[in-house]
């Protein structure tokens, strides 16, 4: 299985990284990380650009994470008309690990707030789609 499932707008059907998609029915947020030097990265990448390794494993994104940065957006890009307005964040995992994705519909108004605690949660879209998103830890 690969891409075309991901996400409200899939804009590839095949990548080196399918099975994050598989990863993410399975109900696992993944990212990669390089067996070389360590690296992780999200969204997942098939080859390392700090060591050029194309020895990588699949982590699980577990635990809580801290809101860095997030903007609720009123106008959308194609495609994604219909779920606004939604809000987009940038949530810190680890020193070297961040990642980027929708916040939950039900964290709302006040509740948002920078340095909140996040995890990120694999979910179901219509159509069998899948994606990921961050609900409040
Ligand atoms: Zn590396």
């Amino acid at each position: 299985m690969g891409f075309e499932r991901f996400g409200t707008v899939s804009f590839t059907s095949k990548s080196k990284v399918d099975q994050f998609v598989d990863l993410l029915d399975q109900g696992r947020v993944s990212g990669t990380r390089c067996r070389k030097c360590g690296k992780s990265f999200f969204p997942p990448r098939a080859d390392c650009f700090t060591c050029l390794s194309a020895d990588m494993e699949w982590f699980e994104i577990t635990g809580t994470g801290q809101l860095i940065s997030y903007s609720t957006l009123i106008y959308a890009p194609t495609g994604f008309e219909q779920d606004l307005p939604y809000t987009i964040g940038l949530v810190q995992f680890s020193k070297d690990l961040k990642l980027f994705g929708r916040l939950s519909q039900e964290i709302k108004g006040e509740k948002m707030k920078v340095e909140m605690k996040l995890r990120a949660t694999p979910i179901k879209l219509p159509n069998g789609r899948v994606s990921y998103e961050f609900r409040e830890a």
